[in-house]
Formats: structure tokens, C-alpha cells, sequence
């Protein structure tokens, strides 16, 4: 059984004076989980739990000198316990036999900082800087990981990024999924410290947005990261956890084809019989991945976290493509409750598309559960086949006998169906005939192919060559009043942000995201525009 968040400073406390083997009776007999509670427990308490004398004194000292210590500490502890998710992990069956978490056996602790060694920077947050690095254990095994370090200013650490830091380690303590990132423990050294599961092959993002010879990814693996995605997200749904940062940025590859749901640092608790959270004032959030409610009201919920799995599939599909690019973040709101949608990227079957826009449905009701999404994925997943006849005609997807071929659109009774190349990556239609459905064996892969009757040169490269085809945009309608093809500066790549904040809120550092200012509606039930 892991310790609770809450109660590290106790495991803490007792580990420095090699008493931690009366953690669990302190936590769960005698119910201590703040260090104040020590005053009301009397020297027979102790004695009670089999702690002699000598024992008693030593704790007693370690007491007195924690709550005198440096304030830097006390305010980790307090903040940890604080930030403690009311969800935890589910505890063992009661006859599971107790033992004290061993950073051994990988489990969540705190880390001593020697024992952290950091090497090459993987890349730098909003708070944080990510180092590769090795975590040696009390064994001597050396285990890599992913270090990320509090940023910390002159005047020591800011008050919301350490906030937002440490909620990150007392949310992702609780955690334990096949697809969610690991956190293994935290060092509180100076600078705080996050030692994490390493995904050496980095962001999601970065991988569908790597140039050639890199080649893209098959629209197989895309649905196996869609469902592992949908899988992690129930997960934390169940948790009573919203993400609010969902995007291919934020999933890290730790094998070429697992995905791990990472960035806890805008995770809060939804609280309430709603379900749901309403950010308290203006914060930074990411724009063109939020719902329509969250940009309005700055309201976050499952059915939020839902909409942003929508857009993660788009980006998915669109090969790393920016949503709404080009369209300023205040203009973002006004086209989606104008019913604008991001377009069917080229790759996408349009059962898959039909998920997404049920994702993106206006009402957060209407929108699907991530469990109900795990099987709308099931029903749009695409069909697997077999190369039987080798096809050369022009403007027909090129195939050998023997290729495995993704079956992206095609029905029974068309004779053009459209589909992946699993040798080539190349997308495009061929004759029906050409290919051979999987046996169906109960596999996702070998369902009944979808309708929709693709013609001759509804092809597309599938990026093998770099040259990926853009989605249009623009294929979108208009919104009312707005322009097609406004000339508008990309918002990508470190361009300041096209929204100027009401005085006195700092620009966002990052070009797609935005200051949720809605958190005031106006009386006309607008946001406030700034001026073109
Ligand atoms: P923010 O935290 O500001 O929302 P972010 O997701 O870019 O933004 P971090 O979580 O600090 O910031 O990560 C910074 C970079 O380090 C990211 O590009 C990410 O790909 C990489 N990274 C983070 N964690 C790991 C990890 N466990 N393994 C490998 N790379 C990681």
C-alpha cells in the first residue's frame, strides 16, 4: 500500500529516526495525519502501539525540530496535504499483507537528492525544466527517468507555479495506469524536484510533427493511442479528476506504441453535484483545445476534458497540425458557438470524424463518457486487410500482394474503398477486390468496413515523402460576420499571442493559449473584444 500524499511528512519524520515501521499504526490507529494531531496523543497511545520509551523521546525531539525547522519545508508538507486529491487510489484488500513503501519495489517516495543524478535537458514548461536522469536506489540499481525541476526565480520559487507544481506531485502520487505517466517520488531539495517514468521517445506532438525520413504514423497506431488515450482518461474521470490539458503535447511515447497521459499541472478535483470546476479568476489555458464553457465560464468538467479529446484526435490525424491556426483566441469562442467545427482531416474515416464531432457537441450532456467513447471507438475502428492482387493503375493507392492495407472508408457494396498502406504509409482508394478483409476474429481491427464511397484520386501521400496535405481549415463555414482565409499571423512556434489582455494581466508565454477572461461574463453575454 503507498502512502498518501498527505501524510509524507509523517513517513518522512519517521524514516529520519528509524522508526518508520510505526507509520501505519500511527496513520490508522491512532489516526495522526497532520503533524498538530501529535499533541493530543498521549505517551499510552504509543505504548499502545508498541512503541517503547526510548522510542517515544526520539519522536518527541523529531517533533519539536520539524515544527521549528526552516519554513521552506513546512510549507511543502502543508501544501502537499493540502492539495491531497479527495479520490485515491483504491486501498488493498484488507488480508494483502502491510509492509512500508521500498523505493525498491518503484514505489512512490520521497527521493533523497543524491540519489538523483541529472543529465541532458528534455525541454522546459511553464514551471519546469525536464532533465533525462538516473535514479540510483539503496540497491545500487541505477533506473532512468525524466527529472523535472521547479523553476525558481531570485526571490525563490512563485506562489502559483510552486501551487500548480506540487498539486502536479500530489495529484499524480495517486495515480497508477498502464497509459498515465508515473511520478516515483520527489526530492526536496532546492530546486524541488519531480522524478518521473522517463518516455524516451518523447511528446506525442513531436513525433507527428517529425520532418523525413521520419515516417508518419499508421492510422492503426493512431486508434491504439485514441483508445489507450480514452482508457486513461476514464481512469481519471473515475478519480473525480479533470484534465483540462489534453493535447498531443501533452502525451509522451514511452514505446512506439504506448502512450502515457502526462502534464498533471492543470488537473483539479471536480467538485460539487455538478461535476464540475470553475476556475476562481483569469489563468492561462489552452485556447484552441478548450470547449465553448470553459472559454465562457472558465468551467471544466469530464464532458470538457471530452472536447479536448476531440481535438486530440484531430491533431492526431492532422498530423501534428495547430487547431484554429491562424484564428486569434478571442475569435475562437465566437466560432464555435457559431457551430464552427475543425474540419475532417484527410486521414480520418469519417466514422472516426463523427466521434469527434459528437466530442464537440455544444451541450457538455450531449457529449459522450470517456467509457461510452471506448466503444464509439471500438464501432469506427478501421478494418485490416490483405494485398491480394498487386495495383499499379494511376491514381490508385499503389499496392503489392502481401501488403497489409488499413481499410480507412469502403462499404460492402462499393467497389472503391479507401485505405493505408502499411509497407508505403501512402493513403489512397483502390478497387475493392483488390483486398481481403482479416478474418474476423473478435479484433477491433477486422470489423465491418465503413460506409462512405471514396473515388479515384481521393489520395493522399500519408506523409512518407514529408509532404503532408494540410487540412483546410477553411472547410469549416464561416462563422457569421467572419472573413474566409483572414490573413491572420500563426499563432505557432513562440509568435505572441494575436489576443492583447485587459491592462494589468501579463500576455500568456505561449502562443496557443489564452487567459480565460470569461470568468466575468459580460452583460450581453459576450466576451469583451479587444480591438482588431
Ligand atoms: P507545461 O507544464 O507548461 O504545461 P509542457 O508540457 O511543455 O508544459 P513539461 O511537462 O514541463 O512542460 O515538459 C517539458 C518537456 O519535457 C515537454 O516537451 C515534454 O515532452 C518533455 N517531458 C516531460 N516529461 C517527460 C518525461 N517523463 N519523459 C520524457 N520527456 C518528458
Amino acid at each position: 500500500m503507498l502512502p498518501e500524499a498527505g501524510s509524507l511528512w509523517l513517513l518522512k519524520l519517521l524514516r529520519d529516526i528509524q522508526l518508520a515501521q510505526f507509520y501505519w499504526p500511527i496513520l490508522e490507529e491512532l489516526n495522526v495525519t497532520r503533524p498538530e494531531h501529535f499533541d493530543f496523543v498521549k505517551p499510552e497511545d504509543l505504548d499502545g502501539i508498541g512503541m517503547g520509551r526510548p522510542a517515544q523521546r526520539r519522536l518527541s525531539e523529531a517533533l519539536k525540530r520539524l515544527r521549528s525547522g526552516p519554513k521552506s519545508k513546512n510549507w511543502v508538507y502543508k501544501i502537499l496535504g493540502g492539495f491531497a486529491p479527495e479520490h485515491k487510489e483504491p486501498t488493498l484488500p484488507s488480508d494483502s499483507p502491510r509492509h512500508l513503501p521500498e523505493p525498491e519495489g518503484g514505489l512512490k517516495c520521497l527521493i533523497p537528492e543524491g540519489a538523483v543524478c541529472r543529465g541532458e535537458l528534455l525541454g522546459s514548461g511553464c514551471f519546469g525544466v525536464v532533465h533525462r536522469g538516473l535514479w540510483t536506489l539503496p540497491s545500487g540499481k541505477s533506473v532512468p527517468v525524466a527529472v523535472k525541476s521547479l523553476r525558481v526565480g531570485p526571490e525563490g520559487p512563485m506562489g502559483t507555479e510552486l501551487g500548480d507544481f506540487l498539486r502536479e506531485v500530489s495529484v499524480m502520487m495517486n495515480l497508477e495506469h498502464p497509459h498515465v505517466l508515473r511520478l516515483h517520488g520527489l526530492v526536496l531539495g532546492q530546486p524541488l524536484q519531480m522524478v518521473m517514468e522517463l518516455a524516451p521517445l518523447g511528446s506525442l506532438h513531436a513525433r507527428l510533427t517529425a520532418p523525413a525520413p521520419t515516417p508518419p504514423l499508421l492510422v492503426a497506431l493512431l486508434c491504439l493511442f485514441l483508445r489507450q488515450l480514452a482508457g486513461a482518461m476514464a481512469y481519471l474521470g473515475a478519480r473525480g479528476l479533470v484534465h483540462r490539458d489534453l493535447a498531443t503535447r501533452n502525451l509522451l511515447l514511452a514505446s512506439p506504441r504506448t502512450i502515457k497521459v502526462a502534464d498533471f499541472g492543470l488537473v483539479r478535483p471536480l467538485g460539487g453535484a455538478r461535476g464540475r470546476y470553475v476556475m476562481g479568476g483569469p489563468r492561462p489555458i489552452p485556447y484552441a483545445w478548450c470547449a465553448p464553457e470553459s472559454l465562457r465560464h472558465g468551467a471544466f468538467s469530464s464532458a470538457s476534458d471530452v472536447w479536448m479529446f476531440g481535438v486530440t484526435l484531430w491533431e492526431m490525424f492532422s498530423g501534428g497540425e495547430e487547431p484554429w491556426a491562424g484564428v486569434p483566441p478571442y475569435l475562437i469562442l465566437q466560432r464555435l458557438e457559431d457551430r464552427a467545427r475543425l474540419p475532417r482531416p484527410p486521414l480520418c474515416s469519417r466514422a472516426l470524424y463523427s466521434l469527434a464531432l459528437r466530442c464537440w457537441a455544444p451541450h457538455p450532456a450531449d457529449r459522450p463518457s470517456f467509457s461510452h467513447l471506448e466503444g464509439l471507438l471500438q464501432e469506427a475502428w478501421p478494418s485490416e486487410g490483405c494485398c491480394v492482387k498487386d495495383v499499379t493503375e494511376p491514381g490508385a493507392l499503389r499496392m503489392e500482394t502481401g501488403d497489409a492495407i488499413t481499410v480507412i472508408e469502403g462499404s460492402p457494396d462499393s467497389t472503391i474503398w479507401k485505405g493505408q498502406n502499411g509497407r508505403t504509409f501512402k493513403v489512397g482508394s483502390f478497387p475493392a477486390s483488390a483486398v481481403t478483409l482479416a478474418d474476423a476474429g473478435g479484433l477491433p481491427a477486422t470489423r465491418p468496413v465503413h460506409r462512405g464511397t471514396p473515388t479515384w484520386g481521393d489520395q493522399h501521400p500519408g506523409g512518407v515523402d514529408g509532404d503532408r496535405k494540410k487540412a483546410n481549415l477553411w472547410d469549416a463555414p464561416p462563422a457569421r460576420g467572419q472573413r474566409r482565409n483572414v490573413p491572420l499571423e500563426r499563432m505557432k512556434g513562440g509568435a505572441e499571442c494575436a489576443w492583447r489582455h485587459p491592462p494589468g494581466v501579463p500576455d500568456s508565454t505561449r502562443s496557443h493559449w489564452g487567459r480565460c477572461g470569461f470568468c466575468h461574463p459580460e452583460p450581453q453575454g459576450r466576451p469583451a473584444l479587444p480591438p482588431e
